[in-house]
């Protein structure tokens, strides 16, 4: 999508400080950290949020979630932490491509 902003760190035209990248997903630091460690998770492939997965892309958001378990383990986030997506106005999502928020490193505030 031309006009979205992830899709733009996908291809480079934005600049992002990348902590994994493999073929389908790749993981980077958000640039307004809500904790000690926070990781957002995307697919390369634009899909809005995960209120817009088909059955065809199961394979992807599970192993988008399993990378983002990985990547927690690079942190050494052993003692816990929290994967979250938001969906839609309600939810509180900005941007409109799939992400995971990792995040990670301290204690963590309730969410909700
Ligand atoms: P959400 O509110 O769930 O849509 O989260 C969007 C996240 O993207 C926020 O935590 C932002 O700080 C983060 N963000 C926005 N633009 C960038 C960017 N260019 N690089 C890294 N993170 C970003
Ligand atoms: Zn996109």
């Amino acid at each position: 999508m031309s006009n979205c902003i992830f899709c733009k760190i996908v291809n480079g035209e934005l600049p992002s400080e990348n902590v994994y990248q493999d073929e389908e997903i790749i993981a980077f630091k958000d640039i307004k950290p809500q904790a000690s460690v926070h990781v957002l998770v995307i697919p390369k492939k634009h899909i809005d949020s995960a209120d817009a997965l088909e059955q065809e892309d199961a394979g992807l958001a599970g192993r988008l979630i399993l990378t983002a378990a990985k990547i927690a383990g690079q942190f050494n986030l052993g003692n816990g932490y929290r994967i979250v997506t938001n969906i839609g106005e309600d939810g509180g999502q900005a941007v409109e491509h799939l992400h995971f928020h990792l995040l990670g490193g301290e204690k963590l505030k309730d969410s909700f």
